[in-house]
Formats: structure tokens, sequence, C-alpha cells
């Protein structure tokens, strides 16, 4: 099972109307990238109005906060915490000052050198609330912004400073800016809405909004939403590189959004057919780990021939089991949260699908309860290549010596599972499966190869697949 979702992001400009009531039904939509605190801030006649609390969107907000909530514009978040610690201090949007202007910044991703850049702005006397790279980043604007006066050149300098994995939402005054980083590791998509625009992490937000997807922001493009609904656009000076997360087609975003032009559901489809060529199983069944990998198990089915079926039910009202705090817990958690179906599973040869393994004890509790149900045999073929490496761009797999496939064979892997078999799609099968080029994507956790510089890692950016 994968790692935690990290944020979702969403910005709106809607002349005449209110714009808390859609930025609540896209931060909704978004509610699978972040559960442990939302937040809305709108902009009214230069006026901020901000509300943010610890739990899922429908507990943070009332009708009557969000009637409070007044503005045509405004930006919204949802935080699953990488960096920073999970108070409500690190809730976001972050307030800041822009010279004179009352401003909300909030982001998605990880800045991987945000506490040398906070260090060196607590020495010119910047002060600091919480411990978020995101607070780093605000800081940052507004220091530029005062010297330069103008807010594009401060973002632009900001960015060069910062390195990431990042999209952020900035509502300032009259307007709402969005801006992705350079390579566009962390997803952003732009659309039009009720006679405005709006942006966000994911297509399904801009659609549950009510809005239609226009387009991806490109890498490093700064997005203006003005007050009249007007959009601006400033390309970024990139030059053509870019590295999108791999993980939003395997596991973090909606099966129903599309992210650069490619349906993430078709995706995940795919990666199941090729992973059924690449390593076939003699089987009766084929199980998805629910909710993620039921494309992945209907790709494998068509292709194998095997009967899929809906061996393991998920118990759709427990969630959150990140905030559990020991592994013990959390183990137990996953009995709870899924439960295989006895008269399906019952004398049965298994193929177990899941989208990913990383660190290996949900998959080990999970294979423990298949067999317990009756399954004679159990193979798992996982729809991602193993996670050997970090993330340090906004995923939550900080430790080498967390990751299950790190150093092991996948004999090995299947031992510490429980079992017949485990085996992953290859990196070329995923690429292929993705259909984009490798040279596009960020592979950093299956290479240990980085898009950008990481201290301590190495650096490159992958031209060919030919040495993975
Ligand atoms: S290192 Fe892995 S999880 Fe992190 S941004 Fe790159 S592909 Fe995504």
């Amino acid at each position: 099972m994968a790692p935690h979702e990290f944020c979702g992001v969403v910005g709106v400009s809607l002349p005449g109307r209110g714009a808390a009531p859609y930025l609540y039904r896209g931060l909704r939509a978004l509610q699978h990238r972040g559960q442990e605190s939302a937040g809305i801030a709108t902009s009214s006649h230069g006026k901020l109005h901000t509300r943010k609390g610890m739990g899922l969107v429908h507990e943070v907000f009332t009708a009557e906060s969000l009637g409070s909530l007044r503005g045509s514009l405004g930006i919204g978040h949802v935080r699953y915490s990488t960096t920073g610690g999970s108070g409500i201090e690190n809730a976001q949007p972050l307030a800041l000052k822009l010279r004179e202007e009352d401003a909300a910044l909030a982001h998605n991703g990880d800045l991987v050198n945000f506490e040398r850049v906070r260090r060196r702005l607590q020495a010119q006397g910047v002060e600091f609330l919480g411990s978020a790279d995101s607070e780093t980043m605000a800081q940052m604007i507004s220091v530029e912004y005062a010297r330069t006066r103008d807010l594009e050149a401060a973002i632009r300098r900001a960015r060069h400073e910062l390195i990431g994995g990042y999209a952020v939402v900035l509502v300032v005054g009259h307007r709402v800016i969005a801006f992705r980083d350079p390579l566009g590791i962390r997803p952003l998509v732009l659309g039009e809405l009720d006679g405005g625009h709006c942006v966000a992490s994911e297509s399904v937000a801009v659609e549950l909004m009510g809005g239609r997807l226009l387009r991806d922001v490109a890498p490093g493009e700064i997005v203006t939403l003005e007050r009249n609904g007007e959009v601006r656009t400033s390309p970024g000076a990139t030059n053509g590189e870019t590295a999108h997360c791999m993980f939003e087609w395997v596991y973090f975003s909606r099966p129903d959004s599309v992210a650069e032009g490619q349906p993430i559901y078709n995706a995940r489809t795919r990666i199941g057919e090729r992973l059924a060529r690449e390593a076939p199983a003699t089987a009766d069944l084929v199980i998805p780990v629910p909710d993620s990998s039921r494309p992945q198990a209907l790709g494998f089915s068509s292709v194998s021939g095997i009967p899929y079926a809906e061996g393991l039910i998920k118990n759709r009202f427990v969630e959150r089991t990140f905030i559990l705090p020991d592994q013990k817990r959390r183990e137990e958690e996953v009995r709870v949260k899924l439960h295989p179906v006895p008269g399906i599973i019952q004398g049965k040869r298994v193929v177990l699908i899941d989208d990913s393994i990383v660190r290996g004890t949900t998959l080990r509790e999970i294979v423990a309860m298949v067999r317990a149900a009756g399954a004679v045999q159990v193979d798992v073929r996982i729809g991602c290549p193993p996670i050997v490496a970090p993330c340090y761009f906004g995923v939550d797999m900080k430790e080498r010596r967390e990751l299950v496939a790190a150093g092991r064979t996948e004999e090995e892997v299947a031992k510490v599972v429980g079992a017949d078999s485990v085996h992953y799609l290859s990196i070329a099968g995923l690429v292929d499966a993705l259909s984009m080029k490798a040279e596009r994507l960020c592979l950093g956790c299956l290479t240990a190869r980085y898009p950008v510089e990481v201290p301590v890692e190495r650096q490159r950016f992958q031209k060919s697949l030919e040495e993975f």
C-alpha cells in the first residue's frame, strides 16, 4: 500500500459570486490528498478572511463559517504534513504581508533547501511562527516583494532560490496567483468556472466545482486570476525539461483526474495490463487492494484471463490511519479498514494486486488476512517498480531504511510480506504504461537519481532508461 498523500491546493476568481462554496467543493474533491487539516482564505475589497482547522474539510467548515468567508476570490488547502509539525500553526493557508497588503499562501510539495533559506532570512531579522517550509516560501516572497515592488519578479526570485517540487496558490488584494516548480514535479491545472477561472491540484476538483479543465499549468509558469475573471500568464524561464511525479498516476491522483493530458484511470489500467505480461501468475482470482488498485487489477485480469473478484472490502468510515502513533496500532487499524470476503477467497489461488509497496507492513497484514480467509496461494503483483530511495519533493517516504525494497530482492520481499511470490512492474514498463517519455518524469524514488540537486544524493536528469 502506498505512502500517505501530501497536500492539495485550489484557487478561484469568480466575478459577482462568493468564492467560498466553490473552494469548499474543490477541497472536498481533493480530500484524498490531505486529511490532517483544511483551510480557506478569501479576499473581499482587499480584506482577507481566513478559516482553517484540524480534520476533514466537512469537519472544519460549517454553513455559517463558509458564509463568513466573503469575497469573489480565494484559495484553499488540504494538508498532510511532510515537513513541519502537524499542529494548527502549520495548517494553511498561511497569512503574510506583501508590503502593506494582507495575503495568504498555500502550498503542495516540499522544498529541499528551506532550512538554509530560513536561517538566512532569520539572520536578516525575519521572524517565523511555525516550522513548515511553506512559511519559508511565504517569507521569501514577502522579502523579495518589499525589495523589488514587483510581485511576479519576487516570485521568480524566490523560485530561483527555493529548490524542490511545489504548486502554490496565493491570494493578495484583488487577485489569485498560482505557480508551479520549474520542472512541474507537483501538479497544477487551470480551469474555466462560471464566468471566472480556477486552479487546482487535480482536474477532478475543477469539474466538481462545476468548471471545465482548460490545461495543466506549465512548469515554472505564473498564472494570475484577476478580479474581473480574466487570466494573465507569465511563462516560466525553463529549458523545456520536466519531471512530473510518476506517483500521481500510480497512486496519488484520483482515478477520475487527468494529469498532463493522461487520464489517471487509463494509465492504471495499462499498468495492470503490462504487469500481467511482465509477471504472469497461475491463479484462480485477481483481487485488488481497494480502492486505488482496482484499475490495475482489471487490466491484469483482462490480459491474463484470470477472473477479477472483489475479495477485500474497504470500510469507508475508517480514515486517517497515519495519525495512529505506533506501528502496532497502525497494523491493527489495517484489519479494521480492510476485510476479506471468505466466500470468494476460500480454497483459491489468489493474485493480489497493489499499486505500490513502500514499507511493506500494510501488505504483510493484508497477505496474512487473505491466507486466514482460506487462500491456498497468494502471489503479489505490484503496479510500481521497487521504491528504493527517499522522496524529497512532498511524499512521505523520507528514510531509506523504512523502504522494504531497498537492498532486498523480490524473493526477500516476498518473505517479508509472507507471499508465495512478489513481482514489481519494471521502470520501462511503467514509463510505457504512462505513455510519457522517461525524461519527462521524476523517477527519483525508483532510480535514486533526482531531477534537482539534493544534498548527499546523485543528480542526473534521466535521458534514457538504459542504465535502470
Ligand atoms: S521521488 Fe518519487 S514520489 Fe517523489 S516526486 Fe519523484 S517520483 Fe514522485
